[in-house]
């Protein structure tokens, strides 16, 4: 349970684009989780009889949101033949049997205990096997136990063979089918729609087409309807400027990884009459796509086809950030972890990439990670910043995170809704971390 808290002599970066930063800050929390008053520790009272951590010489910033999510794995290396085409069918059948649900429910437990002990607060999951991140998040909202705030998307709805199917997608060809597979993510739980508009890096069999639209616009279109009237964002797997067209046409409100943007697609972002708010968003996942690019093939398993797509998309992902930051088109943070190489304890290398790979300065990286998404995902009036009446979502760090972005791999502590965590500790995969230091 939380309870009454005060956070005194921090000095705290607000997560706004500029960096804003304010020195030796309190912040009150009130019994219920929420903010009571943030201020010059010289001018904010400390009650009597609430637990008091002193800051000096830490660095306090908003809770980290996380867009761009899977759970149902660690992001180690499959073994290979679970990623052999001829089985997964059977991975399929087995990971929506009932033996799996338990067995995905404590994996999904795992991830987002991992990802709240370095500081991501708030997960939107974008294509799960199941349900099982709807029962995880129920069961953190109850109280039964602690973790961040979830967004659960259940399965991803995708074309027959496309993109995440059979695996962790509903398919259907159909306008009627499509209706059918979202209404039913929906009345399950989920909070979160997502597409698969393109095929993917994974499953493009031919240089050059893993941004091939495999969704028409208008079975989209009706996943729009359908989840808007529910006040449900829909978010799509989109990596050609043909796929991304179709999606936003159709009203999708988050474009998940991107590519190359023309004009009129530039335009739609700002101004999208079928998205829930009015605009769109782009949601980049560059640390998914760097090992695929830097690691040599006989580390990563990729084939050559898989390596220059997984180049173009890179490429393709730099170029849109590139241009969403020219145009003003909103930017949000995302890691796609669960994939190979993306762990839940990296989401500081998503930051690190988008300062050095997307030319963002680190104030504006921060930034992306709180207070545009939740912007992105329609909760800015619960968290997302260090402000009264929004959650106490807190993370404090040892050193500055916008001179060093490595110090939130450890946070020294996390709140999650006024509840904090002292010391938090990861399990780390020391062979992989190795090969992402090298770049
Ligand atoms: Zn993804």
């Amino acid at each position: 349970m939380p309870e009454p808290l005060a956070i005194t002599h921090a000095t705290m970066l607000t997560g706004d684009r500029d960096g804003t930063v304010h020195a030796d800050t309190t912040v009150l929390v009130e019994a219920d989780g929420r903010i009571a008053a943030v201020g010059p520790t010289a001018e904010i009272a400390v009650p009597d009889g609430v637990r008091v951590i002193d800051a000096s010489g830490r660095f306090l910033l908003p809770g980290l949101i996380n867009a761009h999510a899977h759970l149902f794995s660690d992001g180690k290396p499959l073994p290979p033949i679970l990623v052999n085409p001829r089985v997964e069918k059977l991975v399929a059948v087995f990971l929506h049997s009932p033996l799996a649900r338990r067995w995905l429910e404590s994996r999904t437990e795992r991830a987002v205990r991992t990802q709240l002990n370095t500081g991501v607060t708030t997960i939107r999951s974008v294509g799960d096997p199941g349900y099982e991140v709807v029962r995880v998040a129920r069961a953190i909202e109850r109280g039964d136990r602690l973790g961040p705030r979830l967004i659960p998307s259940g399965p991803l709805l995708a074309v027959p063979g496309g993109h995440g199917a059979p695996q962790i997608a509903l398919t259907g060809a159909d306008v009627d089918t499509t209706r059918k597979n979202v209404r039913r993510n929906l009345s399950r739980g989920a909070r979160a729609i997502k597409i698969s508009a393109t095929a993917g890096v994974t499953d493009a069999t031919e240089i050059g087409y893993a941004g091939r639209p495999e969704m028409s616009e208008a079975n989209m279109r009706v996943i729009c309807e359908e989840a808007h009237a529910t006040g449900v964002l829909v978010a799509a797997h989109a990596q050609s400027d043909e796929g991304i067209r179709a999606a936003l046409r159709a009203g999708v409100d988050t474009i998940e990884h991107g590519a190359a943007l023309s004009d009129d697609v530039i335009e739609l972002f700002g101004h999208n009459p079928n998205s829930l708010r009015g605009f769109s968003a782009l949601v980049p996942t560059l640390t998914a796509a760097l090992p695929l690019v830097k690691l040599d093939r006989s580390v990563t398993g990729a084939n050559p086809v898989a390596r220059a797509n997984a180049e173009m998309i890179f490429d393709g992902m730099l170029s849109a950030i590139r241009t969403a930051v020219e145009h003003e088109i909103l930017i949000g943070m995302g890691t796609d972890s669960a994939l190979t190489f993306v762990p839940h304890y990296n989401t500081w290398r998503e930051l690190d990439a988008l300062i050095r790979y997307g030319g963002l300065t680190p104030a504006h990286a921060l930034h992306l990670a709180t207070q545009a998404n939740a912007r992105i995902l329609g909760i800015e009036a619960v968290t997302g910043a260090v402000e009264p009446g929004r959650a106490a979502d807190l993370v404090l760090t040892d050193a500055d995170p916008l001179v060093d972005i490595r110090t939130l791999a450890q946070p020294s502590t996390v709140v999650v809704r006024g509840q904090v965590i002292d010391a938090p500790a990861v399990e780390r995969f020391p062979e992989i971390d190795a090969l992402l230091d090298e770049f």
